[in-house]
């Protein structure tokens, strides 16, 4: 069903598109025009800290300069807070949430009582400090006001859905290790939902039938298939592509001063050699 193939690109406004951006849309745009399908825009700027709104104008705007079009409404995630809210309703409501009240140094000095913490994915895994809260603790700091993440009970969660498998194109079926990620934190104290509840949520609703991201992603999307299958949300496809290297062999990233797009165009350069260039540069 090749003309059913949808894919999106989802960059956070916290500062104008670079080259990896530009490889990453276009990854996604040609997987989808390959299929004739579709290709979506997502702005992902649920976080006020990071994001400002000013850059959402600029990455459509470079985005349509380079002739990178997109299909469709673009959906603004800041716009959605209550679908997120009502997905972890429905997650603490089986009893698969729950509060986590511990700030960053005491999660490391529980780490280091313990005598370390595995590394997951995205760091330390959480020692399960509050999950072993009682009902009545927990009642009774958020009843004094506490500021409160919330964290998926991992355990409870595989438990839910059993071994889980995902699709990657070019390597076939792959077994999930969603347990890498620990406790992992769904909603932040300053944050009302993270990174990956609102992509995978997003891309159930948007109907994504190819996640396109950079190899450097790939673990999230075992934890995001989880995510899936907990709430029964259809599973996509996923493709993931090697990051763009810098003129030293390394990985681009924006703190290395990597050229935005704005930049190319303002020094007079044409989009079809901004897009030769980024997409002929080398890759690990
Ligand atoms: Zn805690």
């Amino acid at each position: 069903m090749p003309n059913s193939v949808t894919t999106r690109f989802a960059p956070s406004p916290t500062g104008y598109l670079h080259v990896g951006h530009i490889q990453a849309a276009a990854f996604a745009r040609d997987a989808a025009r390959a299929a004739g399908g579709r290709f979506l825009l997502r702005i992902e700027d649920i976080d006020p800290v990071r994001c400002r709104p000013q850059y959402t104008p600029a990455i459509e705007e470079d985005l349509r300069w380079l002739g990178l079009e997109w299909d469709g409404p673009v959906r603004v995630q800041s716009a959605h807070l209550e679908e997120y809210r009502a997905v972890l309703e429905e997650l603490a409501g089986r009893g698969l949430l729950y509060p986590c009240f511990c700030t960053r140094a005491e999660i490391a000095r529980e780490i280091a009582a313990s005598g370390g913490a595995p590394h997951g994915p995205d760091g330390p895994l959480y020692p399960g400090t509050c999950r072993r809260l009682s009902p009545t603790e927990r009642e009774a700091r958020i009843a004094a006001g506490d500021a409160y993440a919330l964290r998926l009970d991992m355990g409870a969660a595989c438990a839910c859905t059993g071994p889980l498998t995902r699709h990657e194109r070019g390597k076939g079926r792959l077994a999930c290790h969603p347990e890498a990620f620990g406790d992992v934190v769904l909603a932040r104290k300053d944050i009302p939902a993270s990174y990956h509840l609102c992509v995978t949520h997003d891309d159930a609703l948007q109907s994504v039938t190819l996640v396109t991201r950079a190899v450097d992603l790939e673990p999230a999307a075992d934890l995001h298939r989880l995510l899936q299958a907990l709430m029964n949300w259809p599973e996509p496809d996923y493709a993931h592509h090697p990051l763009l290297l810098g003129p030293d062999g390394k990985r681009l990233a924006k703190r290395d001063g990597a050229a935005t797009i704005r930049q190319m165009r303002e020094a007079g350069e044409t989009p079809e050699a901004v897009l030769a260039r980024v997409l002929a540069r080398p890759v690990s």
